[in-house]
């Protein structure tokens, strides 16, 4: 039998065997399940920060924000914001973009990678909303916790769950959630901040629960924006360009081969087959 402080403290008794057994086992296990900060991150953001200053775009209100991260999915920044910054010159109310003809608006969005979806979609959502709430607002979203308000834009139709949490994130809404889409997945799994299995949908939350204990959206923010923009300068599909790199003495995969990195909608050797990286959650 196991002598120690418990088992002095309670005396040789059941009551006294079952506290140390709590103590000494479950306890720890209890432990080894909370998740570990991941020491790299803290200089992975400095040196993403450094590398890539975020745009200026005003990210306030949380409508504008949706827009803004439905039009510029997948494109470059400087795409992304030049035709959003031209879609806000056209529209200036959102009245107006809710009635604007999707043939009208994919003028707008030449140079966009799914323009004529996005033409249908923008208008859409912004009439999904107004039936929802009975106005064309986000506000609402400040009195729902981050996974409800998460869970209730990706509801939306043509709204994905990198857009849903970059609302979150970037808007005035300030709440502590990374957003990460494909190409952003390709460098987290390279950087081995995600088991090497993970779902794309999962990944978020690798990163979030590896993250320090203080980070709130701006940290989160500057992370996504920064991992988009690194997959594509540097962390190509294919073979990275890892001279290129800012994370290079940080990252397990630089100079790996591109055959030994399999993307996200490769069939694994266990036979389980990982989501495609255009993984969206979309609304029914
Ligand atoms: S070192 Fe190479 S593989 Fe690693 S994150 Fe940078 S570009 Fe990607």
């Amino acid at each position: 039998m196991r002598i120690d402080w418990v088992t002095c403290v309670f005396g040789p008794t059941f009551f006294g065997l079952v506290c140390s057994y709590f103590v000494h086992y479950v306890g720890p296990m209890q432990t080894s399940l909370t998740f570990a900060t991941d020491n790299r991150l803290p200089e992975i953001l400095d040196r993403l920060r450094a590398r890539f200053p975020s745009p200026s775009v005003d990210r306030q209100d949380p409508l504008r924000q949706l827009v803004f991260g439905m039009v510029s999915e997948g494109a470059g920044p400087a795409v992304g914001v030049g035709v959003f910054n031209r879609l806000m010159a056209a529209y200036p109310h959102w009245a107006a973009l809710r009635d604007a003809e999707p043939e009208a608006l994919a003028t707008l969005f030449v140079g966009l990678p799914r323009a004529a979806e996005k033409a249908e979609a923008v208008p859409e959502v912004l009439r999904a909303i107004e039936a929802r709430v009975g106005d064309l607002s986000l506000d609402g979203l400040s009195k729902m916790n981050t996974e409800a308000a998460k869970g209730w834009l990706t509801e939306l139709p043509g709204v994905s769950l990198a857009v849903a949490s970059a609302v979150l994130a970037f808007s005035s809404l300030e709440r502590p959630t990374v957003s990460i889409e494909g190409e952003a997945a390709r460098v987290v799994r390279r950087l081995e901040l995600c088991p090497a299995g993970a779902a794309l949908s999962a990944v978020p939350r690798h990163v979030m629960e590896r993250a320090p204990a203080h980070w709130r959206a701006k940290e989160f923010g500057a992370m996504s924006d920064g991992l988009k923009r690194l997959a594509r300068v540097a962390c190509h599909q294919g073979r990275a360009a890892c001279a290129k790199c800012p994370l290079q003495d940080l990252c397990p995969s630089r100079n790996r081969q591109s055959a030994t990195i399999i993307p996200f909608n490769a069939r694994l050797k266990d036979g389980d087959t990982q989501p495609a990286a255009a993984e969206k959650v979309l609304s029914k």
